[in-house]
Formats: structure tokens, sequence, C-alpha cells
């Protein structure tokens, strides 16, 4: 069991800001921007390698429309933002419960380290 789980469960606390039947979106523990946001689904999909073309098709459309509503109640998008889904090893992901960033409050820099 991931530590987003137990997240999602309540076993251990985080700053929500947004909670519906098909996802959690709470504040990111060790922020790298001004607004750093995750937003994960409540299903168990170990990271975006691993989804069902098919049957995940709504949950992740519903990630991303969620992220663009929660970047608006956030005020980020009239500057605008980052949106990341770090994947696997090469993608730098730690934590393998696929969750979307939401970053802003500051200029990101292109291309990532
Ligand atoms: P990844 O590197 O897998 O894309 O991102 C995992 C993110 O989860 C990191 O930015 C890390 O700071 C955040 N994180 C890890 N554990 C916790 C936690 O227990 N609570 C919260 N709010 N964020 C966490």
């Amino acid at each position: 069991m991931t530590i987003f789980k137990k997240i999602i469960d309540k076993e251990i606390p985080a700053d929500v800001v947004f909670e519906d039947d098909q996802c959690l979106a709470f504040r990111d523990v060790n922020p790298v921007a001004p607004t750093h946001i995750l937003i994960i689904p409540k299903k168990e999909i170990r990271s975006l390698a691993d989804i069902d073309q098919s049957s995940d098709k709504e949950i992740l459309g519903h990630l991303l429309t969620t992220a663009s509503q929660i970047a608006e109640n956030e005020g980020l998008d009239k500057d605008g933002y980052r949106v990341v889904i770090n994947t696997n090893e090469h993608g730098g992901q730690t934590v393998f419960h696929l969750h979307v960033h939401i970053m802003g409050g500051r200029v990101m820099e292109w291309p990532p380290g």
C-alpha cells in the first residue's frame, strides 16, 4: 500500500483542497513552487504506464479537468502553471500511485532537469 492510499483512506492527514467520488487533491508536503498540489485517482493505478486504455479513459480526463479547475481556484490560470505526471524510474516517480502535479506561483524553467 502506498502513502497516497493511506491519505485517501484518511489514515494519515493531508491538506486537502478538493475531493469527489473519483479523486482527491491535496498540497504537496515538500512543495517545489509557491503552489504545489497533487491530484490522485481514488482507484489504485500504479503509474501512467499502467493505465487501462479503455476503462481508465474517463478518470484520466477527470484528473486533467479537475487540475484546470483547481488551478483556477488557486488563481494560477492567468499567469500560468505547470502540470506534470512523473512516470516510473526515468520519469522521477517516487510514489507509485498515479498523481498529477500542479505547480505555479513562479516562472518554470524548460527543459526540466
Ligand atoms: P513523484 O516524485 O512520485 O512524482 O511525486 C511524489 C510527490 O509526493 C513528491 O512531490 C512528494 O513531496 C509528495 N509526497 C510524498 N509523500 C507525501 C505525503 O505523505 N504527503 C504529501 N502531501 N505529499 C507527499
